[in-house]
Parts: C-alpha cells; structure tokens; sequence
C-alpha cells in the first residue's frame, strides 16, 4: 500500500448524505482501504515541548530548533523532514515573539501549503481543502463570537509578506478545522497530542456502525535504511467483507450512548441528522438502557436510579480532577451496590461506573478487585460493541493486563488474546500497540504454561517477581481514558 494513493475508491453522491466515498473493488476485514499523510497538522499547546511536532511521539529528550525554539523533534531526521512545512512558521513565530494557540497555528500551516502549492487539487487528495465543508453558517453566536477572535489573531500572526487571503476565505479554514479535525495520538494511541487535517478522510461520512474504522500511525524510521522508514499517517481498515461499489463509512463519535444522545451530539458537533440504521431503529438502545428481569424493578424505581447514578457520574468527575482517587472508589463501590438490583450489566450507568472504577483501582494497583470490575465491563461491552470495534479492543487490552497483574493469568491470556485479535483488524500488525499485545500475548502464554504445570510454582515464582521489580505501574487515570477519534470541541 502506498501512502496517497487512492486507486481503492471513488468520490460519488450519498443519498441525503451529500459527497461520499465508495469502494471501487472488494474488501475484508483488517485490509487497509487507503493510507493519507496530513496535509497539515500541529501539536497540542500544553506539549510542544514533550511531542515531536513531526512523527507525533512522545519522547524523553527533543531537540529544539535553534532559530525559534518553538519546534521540537526526536532527530535530525524528523527535523528534516519538517522543514518544508516549518520555514515559514519559524519566521513568523520569532516575528510574532509569542506562539499563537493550536488553532491559530493550524490555521497558518494550511495556507502556507496553499500558498506553496496552489488552492486546485494536491497530489493524492480527491477533495481540495478549498472544497472541504466548513458548516460556518451553521454557527451559533458563541461559535461566531470565537471566529471572530480566531480570525482576528490569526491576521496579526500571518506575515505581511506572505499571500494576502480574504476573511471569508480565513473563515473557511477555520471552519474546515472544526468539523474536519482529526485527533493525532501518541504512538501508544493512549494520548491525543495534537490535530491534523486529511482531507480525503473528510470525505468519508458517518455511520453509527461503521464498515470501516480510522488509526493513526506515527510511522517509523527505526530502519537503518531511510527506503523503509514508514510515515505518519492515517489509515482506513476495513471492519468485516466490503462488497465493492460499497460506500465507506467511519463512526465519528463513540457508539456506546443511546441513539438520541448519538443523534444530538452529532448534530450539534457535525451539523447533521444521522439517519444510520441503528439510530433509525434504535438499535441496542433497549441494552443500552437495560434493567434486570426478575424480579422486574418499577417504572419510578428506575428513574431514581438514573437520576442517582447521574448525580454520582458528576461528583465522580469532581473528585477524579481533583485526583481524590480513593473518594472516587467509594463513590463508584457504593453505585455499583444500588444499581446491582435494578440494572442490567449492559446498562450504561453501570458501565461507566465499572470503567472508571476499574481504571483507577489499577492506578492505585489494587488489581483484585479492578479485575472482576474490569471482566463485568468487557462482558457488558461485548453485547454492545462492533466485534471489531477499536475502542473495545483497547478496553479488552486494559482489562487483560489488569486481570494478569492480579493473578489471573487465564483470563488475563484470554482477553490479551482476545485484544490481539481486534486490534490487528483495528491497528494492523506494524502499530506499536499491536507489537505490545504480541509481546505481552507470549509473556503470558508462556506464564499459562506454567501456571498449568505447576500451580504452586507459579505462584512462587510471581511472588519473585513482584518483590525484586514493582509491576509496571499503570499511567494516572486520565479524564479521557482513550482520545476520541475525531477532534471537536465538547
Ligand atoms: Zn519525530
Ligand atoms: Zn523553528
Ligand atoms: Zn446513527
């Protein structure tokens, strides 16, 4: 597959959709329909300095470029392969004296690639950014009121000896940035870290369940020779059998909210009525919703515990800014007791209760109870997700490692396994998580073994293990346990 090329599909007309894109030929699962490099993108503010603003990769050390010393990058390489896109932003940056925030600086990146290359189409790119939506008069005050600023200081950043553009054209582009962002994450695919623009992934709509999913590698030059160094890029994967003349779609936001929430949400975020079928017949929304069946709980008996475990949810979300983990595991505990007889396991409020509580009982590595937490979320989220659905995937990789380090090494295998299995469909074999979940899938393959042999061994030997190395401890619980795919303001 090589990057930019876009043989595999076809620009046509969506029924009440507008543009889409279409497979010109046959696809399954795992395949990788096309790959796209940013046409221009930029690190998150509070991490310029922690981010290649190249390849994306966290690293301990950068290397600051000497004239701005705004830019940081992991090697003369990536800080070569920067420079075209950085030239004249590190004019303007000393210029300026001050960085602007991301936006801005997105904004200045897109236009100096207009400016280089001309507004018509690039190579590689079926739409251009000049046709790209922007929804701008789908803006309400606030979003025009921030417009306004956005332009305003994107004018006293943008050099005077660069190409003049118009308001309504500086407009557009910051239109184009806010329903077309992409999030870009680390190369564990754990933190967003910055935004970018593709602009054939543009053209792919929404579904709620979606034949295709979208990853960003940060590619690679590992490689002694730079022939197989790999680039940054997106990439669409196909999710199960694509017939051709299919249209593709992505899901832009998670699906696990009942299909009215999903509809508002892509409605106010995107601008659209989401007419897919699972909203249309409300699919997985009686799950989504569930309460147990014997004995069958009263109509007023689930409205109080919506409006508790909602009440919760928030003083949940206090506690957990404020790093008050212990608070946030006696709330979760005490949820989890009374909602147990009114809700199923596939009820909503009682998975994110066990998400968060099993993220953070990790954290503070009580990892025997995190573990029966975090098996009850997989088994709710298994009757919920897409079989091949990437967030799933992730959370079957965090529930597995938890399960492992508590000692149970048969499901701790059975959902590394089971994780690997999605995130190869999802990520593909070259992507680093994926390359962590192999290595980990033989570390605990070769535990089983043992552990199958000789109980008692085993457990010895763990106890070693665990007194001579503290096991790796699991990153502080984030407020976003894995970035949302596509970058919106909430
Ligand atoms: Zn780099
Ligand atoms: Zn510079
Ligand atoms: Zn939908």
């Amino acid at each position: 597959m090589t990057i930019g090329s876009m043989e595999n599909v076809e620009v046509f007309n969506s029924e009440g959709k507008g543009r889409g894109l279409k497979a010109t030929k046959e696809f399954w699962a795992a395949d990788v329909i096309f790959a796209e490099p940013a046409y221009a993108a930029v690190v998150f503010d509070s991490l310029v300095t922690v981010v290649c603003h190249t390849c994306f990769k966290r690293q301990e050390k950068l290397h600051r470029c000497g004239q701005c010393k705004f830019a940081h990058y992991c090697d003369r390489t990536c800080q070569k392969d920067a420079w075209l896109d950085h030239k004249k932003e590190c004019s303007a940056l000393k210029r300026h004296g001050k960085a602007p925030n991301e936006n801005i600086r997105l904004a200045a990146r897109i236009m100096w690639r207009v400016e280089r290359e001309g507004s018509g189409l690039t190579e590689g790119c079926l739409v251009s950014v000049d046709d790209l939506q922007n929804h701008v008069e789908h803006f309400g005050e606030e979003e025009q009121k921030e417009l306004r600023v956005d332009v305003d200081t994107f004018l006293q950043y943008w050099p005077p000896q660069s190409q003049t553009f118009s308001m309504q054209y500086i407009s557009h582009i910051f239109g184009v940035i806010n329903c077309n962002g992409f999030t870009l994450s680390d190369q564990r695919g754990l933190q967003a870290v910055g935004v970018g623009i593709f602009p054939n992934l543009g053209l792919v709509n929404h579904d709620c369940w979606p034949n295709c999913t979208v990853i960003f590698n940060n590619g690679s030059h590992e490689a002694v020779k730079s022939m197989f160094h790999t680039q940054m890029r997106i990439e669409l994967r196909a999710l199960g059998k694509i017939s051709e003349g299919e249209e593709l779609t992505v899901s832009y936001i998670d699906f696990l909210s009942v299909s009215e929430e999903r509809r508002q949400q892509l409605k106010q975020q995107y601008y659209f009525d989401c007419t897919c079928e699972h909203c249309q017949k409300g699919l997985k929304d009686d799950l989504f919703l569930g309460v147990k069946e014997d004995p069958k709980p009263s109509q007023e008996a689930v409205k109080e515990m919506i409006q508790f475990s909602k009440d919760t949810l928030e003083k949940i979300h206090k506690a957990r800014s404020e790093g008050l983990y212990h608070e946030v595991v006696r709330l979760c505990r005490e949820a989890l007791q009374k909602q147990e007889p009114v809700f199923a396991d596939t009820n909503l409020y009682t998975l994110r209760m066990l998400s968060v509580v099993s993220e953070v009982l990790s954290y503070l590595q009580a990892f025997d109870e995190a573990s029966h937490y975090a098996r009850r979320m997989v088994d709710g989220y298994m009757k919920l997700y897409h079989p091949n659905n990437a967030q799933l995937g992730m959370a079957v990789m965090r529930a597995g490692l938890t399960n492992w380090h508590a000692g149970h090494i048969e499901v701790g295998h059975g959902m590394i396994c089971k994780a690997y299995a999605i995130l190869l469909v999802t990520h593909g074999p070259s992507h680093p998580i994926t390359k962590d979940l192999e290595a980990m899938r033989v570390q605990t393959e070769m535990e089983l073994r043992m552990f199958r042999q000789n109980e008692f061994m085993y457990h010895k030997m763990r106890e070693a293990a665990l007194n001579n190395q503290p096991m790796q401890v699991m990153a502080e619980p984030s407020m976003e346990p894995a970035p949302a795919l596509f970058h919106k303001k909430p």
